[in-house]
């Protein structure tokens, strides 16, 4: 998880994106007006600059005005020279109407002379020639300039230099007191030319324009400072709260809260953020105690649990597990999922059929095992998370399970198979006898005249006496042979793949060795009916055992004690 001071330190912080946005605007804002400002400002300076150059322009005007007037012309042309030589002031000259210098020539001194009759004015020994300042062209627009505002100002630069200047032309009006000298009244007698360096007033400006930046720069400094502490205490410190309590809450710390005070947006995020984690703990909470449940009933289960997670790899054995297989928790892991019986076809098969035709139970460790491995699926079903295994010991289970089988098959008084089971031997034998053309012997004997041993000697002496019987069937009788109590006192026996003569010879010394049997001093004997299929009638099973019944009550007539075997006397009657 990146560091949350680095966050709020990187320039992709929220701070620093809001400060970015606002002092850019602010920025723009203020050089703008500051912009505004300078100008209305260098404006100023120069309508200011240009009022006062048109002030010194007319009272010069004025003075050489008074100077002519006071007949002291001449002096006029030095006052021109004078004021060139003053600091500041670039070229003064003085022109007449025409636009050409004054004072240059003998021109105007002439006329006055002619019109004053006699030599007022000294003609000029040294005349310059004739100066023409004002082109035709400029002269009308500075004509116009002049009545219509009282003067004229043009600015220029000197390509050279790089120096500005502001050349001012002023009226030299004419009054009734000119006519004297210079004849008809004409409104404008002269125009000054006056030309001034700016330089003082852009050093002005550009000063102007030093404390308007600094102005500028020290605004949006004090503005950026306050916007910082603004946003930092608005914006960035209550983020960083949020954020520094979910890193805790990531951290596993559910117990931090963000401080909830404040109606902004910030603290509503705050206040469901502390709901959201109050609603994740509880839910935690209640997953931590299902899975503390989970893990005791793993622990403690009888059945071995082995979990692997998606890459196969075993991430839980509980001690069940290990005590069945007879292995460590680390040999598991070690070993792998695959070897968990040491038999790993046997699994593999398992998963790819997911234990379809595969034997559920598996003999380990002299153990029988009952094995289900599945493979544990995510919530939609498209991923597979790990596998799993359930094992349990069934050796108990099977043992009773058989002994149960052996119970509900066998007689309880004498161990042989019981009448149930007889039924389905019967059955199954005569099945197969038919099917490849064998032939199969049954014999059915009784007890003679047993009522009767009962009531000399007891029923428990007559139970003993069956149980001698059995014995001696038991040892009578082939391994594929099925001796069985028949019910009471009666017995039979089936022989698989048995012809008549051998069956009958089976039954004869049979009878004989219990006619010879001696049981606590006493001696029964026995009539046995025998039937072979397909020789004696009845190809079924009921049908075989009555016609093999039916002989047996022919021995019983025939005076008890001897074997008879079923011939077409003994075929049962058509019901
Ligand atoms: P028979 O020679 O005609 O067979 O004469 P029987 O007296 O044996 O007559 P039957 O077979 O009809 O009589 C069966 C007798 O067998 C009745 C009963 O007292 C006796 N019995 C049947 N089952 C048992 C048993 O489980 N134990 C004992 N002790 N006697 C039994
Ligand atoms: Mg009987
Ligand atoms: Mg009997």
């Amino acid at each position: 998880m990146p560091n949350l001071q680095d966050w709020s330190m990187s320039i992709h912080s929220i701070g620093n994106r809001i400060l970015f946005l606002i002092g850019s605007a602010v920025m723009v804002g203020l050089c703008a007006m500051m912009f505004f400002f300078l100008r209305q400002q260098e404006q100023a300076i120069l309508a200011q600059n240009e009022r006062t150059m048109g002030l010194l322009a007319t009272s010069v005007s004025q003075t050489l005005q008074t100077v002519m007037l006071s007949g002291n012309a001449e002096v006029a042309e030095d006052f021109a020279a004078n004021l060139t030589a003053t600091p500041g002031i670039i070229d003064f000259r003085i022109l007449r109407v025409n636009g050409v210098e004054a004072f240059h020539d003998n021109e105007t001194i002439n006329a006055v002379n002619s019109r004053l009759g006699d030599e007022a004015f000294h003609i000029k020994s040294n005349p310059k020639p004739p100066n023409k300042v004002l082109s035709d062209t400029k002269r009308s627009t500075v004509h116009s300039g002049l009545f219509a505002k009282g003067y004229v100002a043009d600015y220029a630069m000197d390509e050279n230099s790089g120096v500005s200047s502001v050349t001012f032309w002023a009226p030299i009006h004419s009054g009734e007191e000119c006519a004297a000298c210079h004849g008809e009244n004409e409104r404008l007698r002269g125009i000054l030319k006056l030309t001034t360096s700016l330089v003082p007033v852009q050093n002005d400006i550009a000063h102007a324009k030093m404390q308007g930046i600094l102005l500028l720069v020290v605004s949006l400094g004090v503005i950026i400072l306050l916007l910082l502490l603004v946003v930092n205490r608005s914006v960035v410190a209550p983020i960083n709260r949020v954020s520094n309590a979910m890193g805790d809450v990531t951290n596993g710390d559910w117990n931090s809260k963000v401080p909830e005070d404040g109606k902004d947006e910030l603290s509503r995020m705050g206040q469901i953020f502390n709901t959201m984690t109050n609603e994740l703990q509880r839910t935690y909470s209640g997953l931590q105690s299902e899975r503390n449940k989970l893990t005791t009933i793993i622990l403690s289960a009888k059945e071995g649990i082995v979990v692997t997670n998606p890459l196969g790899e075993v991430v839980l054995v509980n001690p069940a597990a290990e005590r069945l297989l007879g292995k460590s928790d680390q040999q598991i892991v070690k070993e792998g999922f695959i070897n968990l019986l040491d038999d790993p076809d046997y699994v593999q098969n398992y998963l790819d059929t997911n234990g379809l035709e595969m034997p559920d139970t598996i003999v380990y460790n002299s153990r029988v095992l009952n094995f289900y491995a599945c493979s544990i699926k995510n919530d939609d079903g498209s991923e597979r998370i790990g596998s799993a295994a359930l094992i349990r010991d069934v050796t108990d289970e099977k043992k009773l399970e058989r002994q149960l089988r052996e119970l509900s098959t066998t007689d309880a008084l004498t161990g042989l198979l019981n009448r149930r089971r007889l039924d389905e031997v019967l059955a199954e034998e005569l099945n197969r006898a038919k099917r490849y053309h064998m032939q199969l012997g049954l014999l059915i004997f009784d007890v003679d005249h047993f009522k009767r041993f009962n009531d000399e000697h007891g029923h428990d002496q007559g139970d003993r006496v069956l149980q001698a019987i059995a014995a001696e069937m038991k040892d009578h009788f082939r391994n594929i042979d099925f001796p069985c109590r028949y019910g009471g006192e009666e017995f039979v026996a089936i022989l698989p793949n048995t012809y008549p003569e051998g069956a009958i010879k089976v039954a004869d010394r049979l009878r004989e060795r219990i006619e010879e049997m001696v049981v606590d001093g006493l001696k029964v004997t026995i009539s046995i009916g025998v039937a072979v299929y397909p020789q004696s009638p009845g190809d079924e099973p009921d049908t075989l055992l009555k016609s093999a019944d039916n002989a047996l009550y022919r021995a019983k007539r025939s005076g008890r004690n001897r074997v008879i075997f079923a011939d077409i006397n003994d075929a049962p009657e058509e019901e």
